[in-house]
């Protein structure tokens, strides 16, 4: 298949990105679906002057960040914690973050998000299969749904909940309540959170 074809409808945004990012050709062809080299043939072909990647490339802080921005879901890492793990000021982390925006090699969200209670958030919420409104109640949002809806308004990209209100989530939701409703007054949040798979289990073969 001519590359021209492979490419065709999609042509107008590699140029863009060929012209306006430093992201690599391989990283291109995965995006486009296309091998490394159709990428490289393309860009010769139209004559398409990449930009300099000197900086990032020798950048040490660069580096740490694009190694904290490969993470998954890492849009939702908070700022505090990239600063922690990389042990620098707020300053130099935001000085070296807005070049690896500009240049496409980390996402526009990346280090934006500034609430540590969020990012709790969002750990639960991309791991485990429980309502949005327990997990809210876990980190102490008053309403962690207005949180997301917040930032899906504002273009991140939040996926799906894992908790999908099927029969069976549905099920799960009412026994855990039950079962908060009995017993669960002892056990601090995070107990609460690793036992009650278990007892759902337990209860649900009691029953059928
Ligand atoms: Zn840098």
């Amino acid at each position: 298949m001519g590359i021209h074809r492979q490419l065709r409808g999609v042509e107008h945004e590699l140029i863009k990105d060929l012209r306006k990012t430093s992201v690599p050709f391989l990283q291109l062809a995965e995006k486009y679906g296309v091998s490394r080299q159709a990428i490289s043939v393309f860009c010769g072909k139209k004559g398409i002057k990449r930009p300099k990647r000197e900086h990032t490339e020798k950048c040490s802080i660069c580096q740490g960040l694009i190694r904290i921005a490969k993470k998954p879901h890492s849009d939702f890492i908070s700022s505090q914690t990239i600063r922690e793990q990389l042990r620098l000021e707020r300053a130099t982390i935001r000085y070296h973050i807005r070049i690896l925006r500009g240049q496409g090699l980390v996402s526009q969200k990346f280090g934006r998000l500034q609430s540590r209670r969020a990012e709790r958030a969002y750990q639960i919420y991309f791991k485990k299969r429980i309502p949005i409104g327990t997990i809210g109640r876990l980190v102490g949002f008053k309403n962690f749904y207005s949180v997301i809806k917040k930032h899906k308004d504002l273009g991140w990209d939040v996926p799906a909940s894992l908790f999908t209100y099927d029969s069976n989530d549905r099920r799960e939701a009412v026994l855990r309540r039950i079962k908060t409703r009995r017993g669960g007054a002892g056990m601090d949040k995070r107990q609460t959170l690793d036992v009650y798979p278990l007892e759902i289990r337990k209860g649900r073969r009691g029953r059928g």
